[in-house]
């Protein structure tokens, strides 16, 4: 068993990031079987990004899809009344802004298939970022908002709800727009709401879904009431909600306090910084036909809808595909065990990020066609990293 297990090469493993910068970059390949490490050289894309490389060793044939790319996460504000002011280079000039206290702006609680993806920039020279927490950066540059992420489009179709955060009048919404947004060209402008508070500060809800939106203009809503649910309207390439607070002088506001934003919190109860951990926040199995033919750079849309994960894991299927939804900072480390029903190993690697995942997809795959009758059974499947395990079992029969 053992002879065999250490037979079982690692033929390929993909790699989905969505990670800005303002740029993506796509990368198919084939290899052939003498090749052993090979040098990719990711070409000048549309947006002018300098020449980039990765070192990919492999230890077998196979085909290798890498797919990396990065995009704004969001950037909607643009898209309606809300101006786009400079965000002040001095974080001690935040510290007087008054601000309602908010509530958590969703009907599912932080990390209960919600991740935040994104804080407030406020750096606000070009090409530098500094989060509330003056930390790891969990934001991207000229950010003015937070990003409340869902998990997948699944989540989305489910339906999170928004909420608003404060007491507030509707002063705009807009409900019309395509909210199925997975990667540029983005279509169409993004559906939202936008409240206004006595002093003239306001809330923008951003990125919401098409024909969700329960509030008009002119009506008054209290902390909690449903505003409509989370979408991918917009410029987004994934279902989230950009919470924009400006103050009644149209400066940017971070509801956040921490190093880098000093004073009070404006949120009644602040949740814990998320940038400095790694987490796992989803894993599964996924089929051959997911990882054969043509792999192109919209597929990471399969990642996004979350790929199906089959109840039996056939005798057919030459690959045991799996993926891992994370989040993490270059450095930290997940791992991916896999035993057969006997207890033996499959597969034990220890997977390090190259570099900050706000969010990301990491899909891995391996040979086999070598299981006999002998390994039918339940399989299990253990992917943990920063204090979090997923586990999973599966019945693999012929
Ligand atoms: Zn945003």
């Amino acid at each position: 068993m053992n002879s065999k297990n250490n037979s079982i090469p690692i033929l390929s493993r993909l790699i989905l990031f969505c990670q800005p910068p303002k740029a993506y970059a796509l990368q198919i390949a084939r290899f052939q079987p003498r090749w052993s490490e090979i040098w990719f050289k990711k070409d000048v894309d549309r947006l002018g990004l300098s020449l980039f490389s990765v070192k990919l060793r492999f230890v077998n044939m196979g085909f290798l899809m890498v797919c990396t790319w990065g995009i704004q996460a969001c950037g909607s504000e643009d898209d309606h009344s809300v101006a786009d002011t400079p965000i002040t280079d001095d974080p001690s000039d935040l510290v007087e802004v008054e601000f309602p206290q908010l509530i958590w702006p969703l009907d599912h609680q932080l990390h209960d298939k919600v991740y935040i993806s994104n804080y407030v920039d406020l750096d606000s020279d070009e090409n530098q970022t500094r989060d509330y927490a003056c930390a790891f950066q969990h934001t991207y540059d000229g950010h003015t908002g937070t990003d409340f992420a869902l998990l997948n489009f699944r989540v989305m179709d489910q339906g999170v709800g928004v909420v608003a955060v404060a007491p507030s009048v509707v002063t705009w919404t807009e409900d019309f727009n395509y909210d199925r947004n997975y990667w540029q060209p983005f279509q169409g402008s993004h559906n939202g709401v936008v409240v206004e508070y006595p002093d003239k500060s306001f809330t923008a809800y951003a990125h919401m879904r098409t024909h969700s939106i329960a509030v008009k203009v002119g009506e008054t809503v209290e902390a909690g009431d449903f505003l409509g649910f989370v979408g991918s309207s917009g410029t987004t390439p994934i279902p989230h909600l950009h919470l924009a607070n400006r103050d009644k002088n149209n400066q940017v506001v971070e509801a956040y306090t921490g190093a880098c934003r000093q004073g009070d919190s404006f949120w009644t109860s602040q949740t814990a910084y998320v940038g400095n951990t790694l987490r796992i926040y989803d894993a599964d199995v996924f089929l051959d036909f997911e990882l054969i033919g043509g792999f192109q750079f919209g597929e990471i849309r399969t990642f996004k809808d979350r790929p199906l994960a089959p109840a039996v894991y056939g005798i057919d299927q030459p690959k045991l595909g799996l993926w891992v939804q994370v989040q993490g900072n270059s450095g930290q480390e997940f791992s991916i065990e896999v035993k057969k029903p006997d207890g033996a190993v499959f597969v034990k690697e220890d997977v390090s990020l190259e570099t900050k995942r706000r969010y990301g997809w990491y899909g891995f795959n391996w040979g086999f066609d070598s299981v006999t009758s002998e390994d039918f059974g339940v399989w299990t499947i253990n992917i943990s990293g920063g204090g979090r395990r997923v586990r999973n079992q599966l019945r693999s029969w012929a």
